[in-house]
């Protein structure tokens, strides 16, 4: 009700920020709770901590004659910070993170009870996962899953209401053996990645080769919004997102919040967050103001994809619960208000290992710009290929509000690589480098090389995939997503187009060409085939959408569009060539984002409905029978007043209650004879319909007396401080 509005308003301007503490010296808490190698080896007997080395190197399953004793040190260490409980965490596809916790108590023959961990449990854990989604893998009757650590992501104590638990990142697989899960697909991709690397490395001439990893840092945008305003907002709780709301008359027009000074209770929330983010061995480095008011960003540093993609999840849990110790709501949605920024994640990528370093940094000797440019160009050809799966994947109901927006990159994949990376791809294609004047192919190609500059000043930040000096940055992404699905597509496609690479180059050197003259050729055809993906120019711009359509780059728009990809056969030939998802895995995932999708929107109209019936509808007719009321009586004693306002107001809340009307009879329809007809009956009936339901709703909050308006407006949250 509106008392509840005011109450909250003046709740908010009275708080108190919680103290600022003086910042931990980042050497005393670094990684204190986490369980890491260094500790391992402080604890373990020697040839034990040999073996989990090992594993770390190689990539495989710990010994279970090792795992024993790992376990007794692991419990040690995590009841010595004050565990009671310990918890297999796992990546569902739902985005989230899930954990089943159990205690460390065993009850002995005798009746009595000691903390036990033991080896078999910290390597395999059996959780009743059968309320996870998983497309049908697995019978709900047959509901085992199996849990396994993923021994390359540590083993950290977690602290929240509930006291501290030991946590175990670990896989989520069916008893079949079928991924459930989204590290498992990051872990197979990230192998598969690295042999097809390892092979292109071993034809450039290299013999000494590590292991190649993929690495990720990803730019978390935000927006907090104080908790007595939030839990006025039934939408902003159950969907993340305003259902309701005019813009206010101030909007981000005059970009003040970007960059400008944190305001000071944020600022002690984000020292918080930044100290538990530390403990927890997370490379927390930049934050700063966002576009909208009320956003922000945390970028940590970035480290390897695996580790990373755990980080991320535990960074969004972190950001949650600490927005709540200081009276914030932290909302991750990508579009929690209309007319204002949205919410991404800019996920930057790069391949790379020990012995030949990051394989995307031109670097500044011709040698090493060669395997650059192989590497960049099969970046290139990857994407051109398979830009409908990097759509796909970053295809959620939430997203939707914001790709293609003119504030966020359009829904076509697109590669942006700097002008001077692009001439030189440009001269490849051309064969340029061909005409050197300086006789022999090897000369030639390498002299003729320039020398790269790292950080080309002309940034692109209309482009969904972005060359940025060193990596890439896939700029598409969701802010509520999880950013395994990326990094598995990314890992994918550049497997592909490596095996490709490898195999066109071992061809022409079997002929006797010249290593340089051999890499420009295979290059040379990359370009040939796949330029048309490269794009320098403005992607928000009308004239890009024209572009690309003549270049044969889809545009899916919804979710519903980009979805169905992950059925076509050439996605599930890639997959299944690569071996990062079955067929059968490939499927599930559809199922279940499909499922998320039309649930989502199912769930959002219910509550565009409810709120416009009972919450806005009741404000509406109750400032009319004011109105009619004050109107009959001045008419009573011979005064007329003019009697648009209310008859506007009538038409608002009878088009309002039109549109719900239609909006309930369109959610009565369950026959789908497809999941595709499904998807295109949310994105093209139902979205439309609340939108409709909308527009009067926000009209009406224009019109009726602000006295009489139950919901905390987009004035208030976003700038009453
Ligand atoms: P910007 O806002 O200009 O895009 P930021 O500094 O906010 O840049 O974020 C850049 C992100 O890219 C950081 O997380 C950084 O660690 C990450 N990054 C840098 N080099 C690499 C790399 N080789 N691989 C993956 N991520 C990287
Ligand atoms: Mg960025």
């Amino acid at each position: 009700s509106h008392e509840l509005r005011v109450k909250a308003i003046a709740q908010v301007t009275d708080r108190v920020p919680l103290p600022s503490k003086v910042p931990t010296r980042l050497e005393a808490i670094w990684a204190t709770d986490v369980f890491t190698l260094s500790k391992m080896q402080a604890c373990l007997p020697k040839d034990v901590f040999k073996s989990v080395q090992n594993t770390l190197k190689t990539g495989g399953k710990l010994d279970v004659a090792m795992a024993g004793s790992v376990a007794a040190a692991m419990k040690d260490w995590a009841i010595s910070k004050g565990a009671l409980y310990y918890a297999h965490v796992f990546y569902p596809l739902t985005n989230a993170t899930a954990e089943k916790h159990d205690s460390f108590i065993s009850v002995q023959s005798d009746g009595s009870v000691i903390s036990e961990f033991t080896g078999k449990v910290l390597v395999q854990g059996e959780p009743d996962g059968s309320s996870f989604p998983n497309g049908g893998l697995r019978m709900t009757s047959a509901a085992r899953g199996y849990t396994a650590w993923d021994v390359t992501s540590p083993a950290y104590v977690m602290e929240t209401d509930n006291g501290v638990t030991l946590c175990i990142p670990t896989v989520f697989v069916s008893w079949t053996g079928e991924a459930l899960d989204k590290k498992t697909p990051l872990l197979r991709s990230n192998s598969a990645m690295s042999k097809a690397a390892t092979r292109v490395l071993k034809l450039l001439g290299y013999t000494d080769i590590a292991t190649v990893n993929s690495s990720c840092g990803a730019e978390q945008e935000y927006f907090l919004v104080d908790s007595h305003f939030a839990h006025n907002r039934p939408d902003l709780l159950l969907t993340g997102r305003t259902l309701f709301g005019k813009s206010p008359a101030k909007g981000q027009q005059f970009d003040d919040h970007y960059f400008g000074a944190i305001p000071e209770r944020v600022q002690v929330f984000m020292q918080d967050v930044e100290e538990r983010l530390y403990r927890l061995g997370i490379p927390a480095k930049t934050r700063h103001n966002e576009v909208a008011p009320g956003q922000f960003e945390i970028a940590p540093f970035f480290e390897a994809a695996n580790v990373a993609s755990d980080h991320q999840q535990l960074l969004m849990t972190i950001l949650k619960i600490t927005a709540k110790k200081h009276g914030f709501v932290c909302l991750l949605h990508e579009k929690p208000f209309a007319g204002v920024n949205g919410s991404g994640k800019h996920v930057n990528w790069s391949v790379g290992n020990p012995t030949q370093g990051n394989l995307l940094d031109p670097g500044d000797t011709p040698h090493k710009n060669l395997q650059f440019l192989l590497f960049c160009g099969a970046v290139i050809r990857g994407v051109h290929t398979y830009g409908s799966l990097l759509r796909a994947v970053v295809a959620t109901a939430s997203n939707d509000h914001r790709l293609g927006a003119n504030e966020a990159p359009p829904a076509i994949i697109s590669v942006y690589l700097g002008s001077q990376l692009e001439e030189v791809f440009d001269q490849i294609a051309k064969g340029d480098v061909k005409d050197s004047s300086h006789g022999g192919m090897m000369d030639l190609g390498v002299a003729t090389l320039p020398i790269f500059v790292k950080d080309p000043g002309d940034r692109n930040r209309t482009s969904p995939f972005a060359f940025t000096g060193n990596r890439f940055e896939f700029r598409a992404v969701g802010s509520n997503q999880s950013v395994a699905g990326p990094l598995v597509a990314m890992n994918t496609i550049l497997t592909d187009s490596l095996t490709w690479v490898g195999d066109k180059l071992e061809a022409e050197l079997a002929t006797g060409t010249e290593l340089s003259a051999a890499v420009f050729a295979v290059l040379k055809e990359v370009m040939e085939k796949h330029s048309a993906v490269v794009f320098g120019g403005d992607g928000y711009s009308e004239e890009w959408h024209k572009i690309a359509e003549e270049r044969g780059l889809p545009n899916f728009r919804t979710t519903a569009d980009a979805l169905p990809v992950l059925k076509e056969k050439s996605i599930e030939d890639l997959f299944e060539r690569v071996g990062v998802l079955t067929p059968v895995e490939l499927e599930s995932r559809f199922d279940v984002y499909a499922e998320q999708y039309v649930q989502t929107i199912e769930v959002e109209a219910k509550l565009v409905i409810s709120m416009a019936k009972t919450i806005i509808y009741p404000a509406a007719v109750r400032y009319l029978a004011d109105l009619a009321d004050t109107i009959a009586k001045l008419t009573g004693i011979g005064i007329s007043l003019e009697k648009d306002t209310a008859e506007k107001v009538a038409t608002l809340v009878q088009s309002m209650m039109e549109s719900v009307s239609k909006l309930s009879a369109a959610l009565g329809k369950h026959d789908f004879s497809t999941t595709e007809e499904h998807l295109q009956y949310g994105a093209q009936i139902i979205r439309p319909l609340m939108d409709k339901v909308r527009e009067s709703a926000d009209a009406l909050e224009g019109e009726v007396a602000d006295d009489l308006w139950p919901l905390p407006t987009y004035q208030e949250m976003l700038f009453v401080k």
